[in-house]
């Protein structure tokens, strides 16, 4: 067979770097904003962010770190977590970004497994880096990202983010990398077992970021101010500190303040017009502007995500805010994304109802990533929208291995993604639920997810988790886990009377438990592991009559 012919391209390496120098050259002067720690409100340039990572760069190699060494980060969304994605990786380095939301022992044991360096940490931090620094002792300094004179008290030597930056110029070029290097490091957060690591290659971040800012995925643009409200310790904040250089987009960074009336002061004084993060924060955003009589005047959209986006927000910011939810799901080992419910024009030519019903689902892929779903014994499934099975995904920012652990998870080349779904005709999927939360009635499967998004369309319903709880008959039956609206009467069996005409009567919950809040995972999804041992044994009503 005759050889290929070979492109005459320049070979120019995807670097994480060049996202940043990019913006620093053509949008030098487009403003990266930040509610700080103190609670002022910090602003400077992508021209000003690139100096500074390259004075951090020069202070971390003059400290001795390598290319290839791991260095965390322990902080909120802010200028100096951002100067450090790229002050770490642009010389080679891995910017580790950890969950200070984990227990400490998961996170000594994330920060030994990745072999932190060094480890940079917001100065809220400071005591839980006094519990770590003596779990962890190949890390060389902690340094935390004040000036000295904000330097908090602390039992660890911890040095000062800021007098380091200062004894350098930032007179430096950034070097060529091999762009299958690795250039950031984050760990699924272990509901069960070990956390584990995803290394992400600079080859697979910059990929990542073009998909995501792709006008059916987040649709970024410089005419765009981007507020990351998912955490940058969380995958990434889902690509969004490397997609907006890309773009150009102005970078809103929220800090720690996360409730409902900061988020939306910010949004308005920012003029944001895209905005991420998970259903929890948005209920919180909701109720503030609900209460207070308040409009989004620049707001257009919102990407919701790490859980299901339950179809009554999508309601609530569409028809009461003009404002669009957009369903996104995807997970650490995805770099996060995988899917997104943005419509095509023939699918936006369709009924109000139907159209309703395909942004409710997860949505279709980016380009990028390729999925389908399998049975039992491996089979591809049909793109039916009804019949479901485990999702398995592959694609050039996806896994092939977990950091440090040798066993490949991949079965015929695609990633085994634990969740269940179902893919219709129209190549949107839909999350049925994670394998281990279906519920398992008498040999039927329940959705936990379709529980609770008809639990949360009640009006008196704040929160709700539904979980498998033990019947001597059916194995399990499905149990409601519900937060009422503080000001609003609902009792058991109003809530049950809800689901009727809604889902078939077997799929109805044997029982409801009221509680004042439920547990969250460190990446506030429902920590349905905790509830299951709470309540797994509950004792169901016994006049229940199940008929499957
Ligand atoms: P963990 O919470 O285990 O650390 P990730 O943050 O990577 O891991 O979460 C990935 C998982 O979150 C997915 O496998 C899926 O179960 C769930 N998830 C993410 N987005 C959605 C969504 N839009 N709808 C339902 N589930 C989602």
């Amino acid at each position: 067979m005759k050889a290929p012919l070979h492109g005459k391209m320049m070979e120019v390496p995807l670097t994480v770097s060049s996202l940043l120098a990019h913006a620093s050259r053509h949008f030098g002067t487009t403003e990266i904003v930040s509610k700080r720690i103190e609670r002022d409100v910090h602003r400077y340039t992508y021209r000003d962010c690139e100096k500074r990572a390259k004075q951090l760069a020069q202070g971390l190699i003059a400290l001795g770190v390598e290319a290839g060494d791991r260095v965390g980060t322990l902080a909120w969304n802010g200028y100096r977590h951002l100067e450090a994605y790229y002050g770490t990786t642009g010389f080679g380095a891995v910017c580790h970004t950890i969950n200070p939301r984990l227990f400490p022992d998961q996170i000594a044991y994330i920060v030994n497994h990745a072999d932190d360096r060094y480890v940079l940490f917001d100065i809220t931090f400071a005591a839980l880096v006094d519990v770590l620094a003596p779990q962890c002792p190949n890390v060389r300094g902690w340094i935390a990202m004040t000036d000295e004179a904000h330097m908090p008290r602390m039992s660890t030597a911890a040095s000062s983010y800021e007098a380091l930056l200062a004894q350098h110029d930032g007179d430096f070029e950034w070097p060529a990398i091999d762009e299958r290097c690795a250039s950031n490091l984050c760990y699924t957060s272990g509901t069960t077992g070990n956390p584990k690591g995803a290394l992400y290659s600079h080859r697979s971040t910059v990929l990542h970021a073009y998909g995501a800012s792709l006008p059916d995925a987040m649709g970024l643009s410089a005419r765009d101010s981007v507020l990351p409200v998912v955490p940058m310790f969380h995958v990434n904040a889902w690509g969004i500190p490397h997609a907006a250089p890309l773009t150009g987009a102005k970078l809103v960074f929220p800090g720690k303040d996360l409730d409902g009336k900061s988020l939306y002061e910010l949004i308005e004084a920012e003029r944001i017009t895209c905005t991420a993060g998970v259903p929890s924060v948005w209920l919180g955003l909701l109720r503030y502007v609900k209460e207070n009589g308040v409009r989004f005047s620049t707001l257009d959209r919102v990407i919701v995500g790490g859980s299901a986006l339950p179809p009554a927000m999508l309601r609530t910011f569409k028809d009461d805010f003009g404002v669009e939810a957009v369903h996104g799901w995807g997970m650490t080992e995805m770099s996060p994304l995988g899917t997104l419910s943005t419509l095509n024009c023939e699918q936006a030519q369709r009924s109000a109802d139907e159209q309703r019903r395909l942004r409710e689902k997860q949505g279709h892929v980016v380009y990028g990533v390729d999925m389908k779903t399998v049975g039992a014994s491996g089979q591809a499934l049909p793109w039916d929208g009804v019949t479901f099975g485990e999702l398995y995904v592959r694609g050039p920012w996806i896994i092939d291995r977990y950091f440090r652990n040798d066993v490949s998870p991949l079965v015929d080349g695609w990633f085994p993604t634990g969740d269940v779904a179902t893919i219709d005709n129209d190549g949107f999927m839909r999350i049925v639920d994670r394998s281990k939360d279906l519920i398992k009635s008498g040999g039927e499967w329940i959705s936990s997810i379709d529980i609770e998004n008809i639990a949360v369309a009640h009006p008196a319903v704040a929160e709700a988790a539904c979980i498998a709880c033990f019947h001597p008959k059916w194995t399990e039956r499905p149990l409601l886990i519900v937060v009422k609206h503080p000001d609003l009467d609902l009792s058991r069996d109003d809530l049950l009377r809800f689901y009727e005409g809604k889902v078939v009567r077997w799929w109805i919950p044997d029982d409801v438990v009221f509680v004042d809040e439920l547990p969250h995972t460190a990446t506030g999804k429902l920590h349905k592991l905790k509830l299951r041992e709470r309540f797994g044994d509950h004792i169901l009503p016994p006049d229940q009559k199940v008929e499957q």
